[in-house]
């Protein structure tokens, strides 16, 4: 079972009632979580893929309400909420009204934009692994990764793959 990219080409579906479409990834489920962040079209007609569940999900006969039902599964919200692409960051509190600056639980304070920049950080590591069908459980890891990678910017702006392989 392959998982398909957004925008290529659909497997066959005739018989199948209701047919996927693309367009139903930027549509929301429960709590207003979009269904990209989870949802993938495999090359098997009149079925798709939570990526953060694993399972498999036939829309053929309700069509796109299968989504939206699935989004509101207690142990699929568990799982969003695990990989941390749905909750706050831990000790992140949101700007409340006089208070604009939020204030990590270490003390350091983050400027005003930081909530969209720390959004951006996580729709692209989402991105990132959706692109590359990796499982969401590494959102974590991958994280830590790039923190580390980000200490040495000098070094990671002269890294180019050819020199990455020559050390492999
Ligand atoms: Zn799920």
């Amino acid at each position: 079972m392959a998982t398909i990219e957004e925008g290529m080409a659909l497997p066959c579906e005739n018989g199948v009632k209701n047919k996927f479409l693309w367009k139903w990834l930027d549509e929301k489920g429960d709590e207003d979580v979009i269904h990209r962040l989870w949802l993938r079209k495999v090359d098997e007609p009149g079925v798709c893929l939570c990526t953060v569940c694993g399972k498999k999900m036939k829309y053929g006969t309700s069509g796109k309400k299968i989504l939206y039902q699935h989004s509101k599964d207690k142990h699929h919200k568990q799982k969003l909420r695990e990989i941390n692409i749905v909750a706050p960051l831990p000790g992140f509190s949101l700007p409340v009204h006089g208070t604009p600056t939020p204030r990590l639980s270490d003390g350091n304070t983050l400027k005003p934009n930081s909530l969209d920049r720390i959004a951006d950080v996580k729709i692209k590591t989402v991105s990132f692994i959706s692109e590359h069908d990796l499982p969401f459980t590494i959102a974590p890891d991958l994280i830590k990764y790039a923190q580390n990678l980000a200490g040495d910017k000098p070094a990671l702006n002269k890294c180019t793959l050819s020199n990455v392989l020559h050390l492999i």
